[in-house]
């Protein structure tokens, strides 16, 4: 058996969108990730079935703070676990309450449908990881890698040989070697994507897990892959950007590169919507807006 185990959270009905990693050990579980607070009776569920009890939860290690990864973390504080999180995302899980303003500014209405609740973490429950810090879960290890690029607050982690990637290592869906970059604002940088990719790739993982979704053999290959994504995006973006286009335009020419790119790999209409699910193409365009303005646009005196 593998030392690890896959939860599927079925994140509004679909299948292989959001996972959680188990990782058993000699004082209970620790968990990748916790996905948001609507899946948390799934969670709950796909723990039994693997014959786990939320109270064998002792540690819980978030990639970065998103709601789809993190949300859930305050209900899981309260069966004791600890929540080991970057330094910057720390203070919004002990205080959540500008992480769920932001988030209400894209999704609105639909927060609570998407999302559902999500509970503070009491600080003393609350483990700071910094890049290259080392958790001991016996018989194995977490390492902590700082990722910056999907979010500056973003930890990649790596146990035994499987980098548990979060979102720096791209989405990607089982039946497809295809990978896509999630960009949402607002802290999207792709040089420090770049940077995350090379570091990860030193680190010479033998497979990657993606928190969209699954586990992948040629975790070198599939870095590569990304690293050539970014390299054909940052091409498109300066194509497209210097026009300076609305984010409608921008959302309507990315929507366009990606399905051209979906033909060209052709992928079935299901795995393209489980892309959409685990990852919807419009979050990217205010990400790749904010982006360009920011770092990338020419400012004329
Ligand atoms: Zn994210």
């Amino acid at each position: 058996m593998d030392f690890f185990q896959t939860v599927d959270l079925h994140f509004q009905g679909h299948q292989q969108s959001i996972a959680v990693y188990v990782i058993p050990h000699k004082e209970g579980i620790a968990l990748i990730e916790s996905g948001p607070g609507s899946t948390f009776n799934n969670l709950k569920a796909g723990l039994e079935n693997l014959k786990y009890r939320l109270e064998q939860i002792t540690d819980v290690f978030v990639t970065h703070i998103h709601l789809d990864h993190a949300g859930a973390v305050g209900a899981l504080a309260k069966y004791g676990a600890t929540i080991h999180v970057h330094p910057v995302g720390a203070p919004h899980l002990i205080n959540p309450e500008k992480l769920l303003a932001s988030a209400t500014r894209i999704y609105g209405e639909h927060m609570d449908r998407l999302w559902g609740k999500m509970l503070p973490v009491p600080e003393n429950q609350i483990h700071i990881l910094e890049d290259g810090d080392i958790v001991n879960l016996e018989p194995l290890s977490v390492l902590a890698m700082d990722t910056p690029g999907h979010a500056t607050h973003h930890h990649a982690y790596l146990v035994r040989e499987v980098c548990f990637s979060g979102d720096v290592g791209g989405i990607r869906i089982p039946g497809t070697a295809q990978i896509r970059l999630p960009m949402p604002p607002p802290e999207l940088n792709l040089e420090d994507w770049r940077r995350s990719v090379k570091k990860l790739r030193a680190a010479g993982p033998k497979r990657i897990a993606p928190t969209h979704f699954g586990v992948y053999e040629a975790a070198d290959k599939h870095l590569l892959d990304l690293e050539r994504l970014i390299d054909e995006i940052d091409l498109w973006m300066e194509e497209v950007m210097p026009g300076d286009p609305s984010v409608e335009e921008i959302d309507q020419l990315f929507q366009a590169w990606t399905e051209e790119r979906a033909q060209k790999a052709g992928l079935s209409p299901e795995i393209i919507n489980r892309f959409e699910a685990a990852n919807p193409t419009w979050m990217s365009a205010a990400g790749i807006q904010r982006y360009w303005r920011k770092y990338r646009a020419v400012v004329e005196e």
